[in-house]
């Protein structure tokens, strides 16, 4: 499970994030442009692509696209020990904490988040 925006999402609804897939798109579009001057620019500046090069560009810009939303989902990973609990209700005490710290979180933005049982 991943926690983007203080929501808990599977794989497939996290793939389907807009403002994950917008700053995904938007880093492609730097990182690939940067990259596409570096490795092809002399040739394009130089008189036109190879037609035998060209299908290394939309690449170029998928290869960012994927680093980019490969590490937004590491790093939204849903904790461990949050996700066991989430699975098997521990008894108390069990994950440490107290039973209402265990339940209750704060998020980033100040408002607390109860998880379901
Ligand atoms: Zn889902």
């Amino acid at each position: 499970m991943f926690l983007l925006e203080g929501e808990r999402r599977c794989l497939a609804c996290a793939l389907q994030y807009r403002p994950l897939l917008r700053r995904s798109a938007l880093t492609a579009l730097v990182v690939g442009t940067a990259l596409v001057a570096i490795n092809q620019g002399n040739s394009i500046l130089g008189g036109g692509l190879p037609l035998a090069l060209l299908w290394k560009i939309p690449l170029t810009y998928a290869v960012p696209f994927c680093v980019a939303t490969w590490s937004a989902l590491m790093n939204s990973r849903e904790p461990l020990r949050r996700r066991a609990e989430a699975k098997a209700d521990l008894p108390f005490g069990f994950g440490g904490g107290s039973p209402k710290m265990g339940r209750r979180r704060q998020s980033a933005r100040g408002i607390d988040e109860v998880e379901e049982p």
